[in-house]
């Protein structure tokens, strides 16, 4: 089974590996920058050279290449890694600073999944990743999960008890995804903080208890304050049994 993924948070505890090559040092920066806030580990390499250590170390979920590099040149890594049994199933997106078509046909066919003219947006880059690393099943959307008379839709971003709708804030509303995905999992508040808000957001984690007091506040209305457990001393836990 792939990873889930809903909306843009990743909810799998093994993080997907980008490997990022690019020889300008800035732009490999602001990548690798921009990947892991959007949760992945990302492996950043500034030539092919570099790039085929890393990969021999620890095969990527994916690669993003740089077209241009000093030596051996993205795109012609990109052909011998596609000709390496070992390697051709991992996706490659290409990066250009030349947006002529005839290059974007030349880097398909070679076997590059998809390919990106120089400059995009972090916005565009994650949506495309997203979307090579879901054709090539290496994750999945989740819609919807649910759990005995409850019901998440991360679609029409709904919260349901039976037929009643739950009125929660979006914060609430990914605490109670993540809770649904990993149900009778005690969490410590850290680890509800990285996995709910994200390892870039610093926030105390008191804001944790706020959340989940607002929460059993609303689960409450339903009788149903006691799916959120606190185990003392380490943090809480989502299950459907008392
Ligand atoms: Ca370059």
């Amino acid at each position: 089974m792939g990873r889930l993924f809903i909306g843009y948070t990743e909810y799998d505890m093994s993080k997907l590996t980008l490997l990022v090559v690019e020889d300008e040092d800035a732009i490999r920066d602001m990548l690798a920058m921009v990947l892991e806030q959007s949760g992945y580990e990302v492996c950043p390499a500034a030539d092919a050279e570099q790039a085929q250590k890393a990969l021999d170390e620890r095969v990527p979920d994916l690669i993003l290449l740089d077209w241009m590099l000093p030596g051996i040149s993205g795109v012609e890594w990109a052909r011998r890694l596609k000709k390496d049994l070992n390697y051709r199933e991992i996706p490659i997106i290409l990066l250009t600073a030349r947006g002529e078509e005839e290059d974007k046909v030349r880097g398909l066919e070679i076997g590059a999944d998809d390919y990106m003219t120089k400059p995009f947006s972090p916005k565009e880059l994650a949506a495309r990743i997203r979307a090579v690393l879901r054709r090539t099943g290496k994750i999945q959307d989740l819609v919807q999960i649910t759990l005995g008379d409850l019901t998440l839709d991360t679609e029409q971003h709904r919260l349901t008890i039976g037929d009643k709708q739950l009125e929660v804030s979006p914060t609430e509303f990914r605490l109670m995804q993540f809770f649904m995905m990993h149900p009778d999992k005690v969490c410590s508040r850290t680890y509800l903080l990285d996995q709910v808000w994200g390892r870039s957001v610093y926030i105390e984690e008191r804001t944790v208890d706020v959340h989940i007091r607002r929460l059993r506040k609303i689960l409450g209305e339903y009788g149903r304050e006691d799916l959120v457990q606190t185990v003392r001393g380490f943090g809480y836990r989502f299950s459907l049994a008392n």
